[in-house]
């Protein structure tokens, strides 16, 4: 579905399909998404989630972008209470305390969701279809720049004229939370996510999607 639209037609589909039940998230890794999405749809609400360990570069990085083209932004924590530091542990609960709690909590209620996967991210992401079902939050998650190489993301910063992380050309092709993100290379741009250990996503892409042909209300997945 959508395999052959360009990420502005399928944001612009999922604007209108789904309204205020549409959420966009973005990691602020690149610029690409939040841009794409704030053309697509002008002031359309765009979600940081803050899980507390963001590199102060990329904190920086997401207001010098609102300020820059004017986003709506909205930034996600998780709840004040909870532990600390747990990533030296389990970073398994640690990403789910501080990533997929507040995701969760962002969806609830909504019917949408719009992600930056991109089937070029890596081995686990390679079959990313453009619109899938979430079946574990019960939305449909839109991935409208699934198809896209980094030649596509670079060539639309530079036409955009996009200010880079500041990170990237450190050595960070892929960036998440600072205990957890190592630089890597090109070739394998999530490599330094999590690198020494087995874990390769952090919990907000599991889905078990497929994809949807079915128009949906509130709560539904069928
Ligand atoms: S990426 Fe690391 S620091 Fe961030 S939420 Fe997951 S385990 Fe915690």
């Amino acid at each position: 579905m959508h395999e052959n639209s360009t990420p502005h037609e399928v944001l612009r589909w999922a604007h209108t399909e789904f309204g205020p039940d549409l959420v966009v998230t973005v990691s602020f890794a690149d610029p690409v998404l939040a841009h794409l999405a704030n053309e697509a749809v002008p002031g359309i609400e765009i979600v940081l989630i803050d899980t507390g360990y963001l590199f102060a570069e990329t904190s920086w990085y997401a207001d010098d972008l609102r300020r820059r083209f004017g986003l709506n932004l909205r930034t996600v924590h998780p709840h004040p209470d909870v532990e600390r530091d747990v990533w030296q542990t389990d970073t398994d609960a640690c990403c789910a305390a501080r990533k997929v709690e507040p995701l969760e909590r962002t969806l609830a209620g909504k019917r949408a969701w719009v992600s930056g996967l991109r089937r070029s991210d890596g081995a686990s992401r390679a079959n990313t279809p453009v619109v899938q079902d979430d079946l574990l939050r019960r939305v449909v998650k839109v991935n409208p720049i699934a198809r896209w190489t980094d030649h596509d993301v670079d060539s639309y910063a530079a036409a955009h004229r996009l200010p880079a992380h500041p990170l990237t050309d450190r050595g960070y092709p892929s960036i998440g939370c600072w205990p957890c993100t190592r630089p890597s290379s090109a070739d394998d741009p999530r490599g330094g996510r999590w690198s020494g250990s087995e874990k390769t996503e952090c919990g907000l892409h599991v889905s078990g999607g497929e994809l949807v042909g079915v128009r949906r209300t509130t709560g539904s997945t069928s």
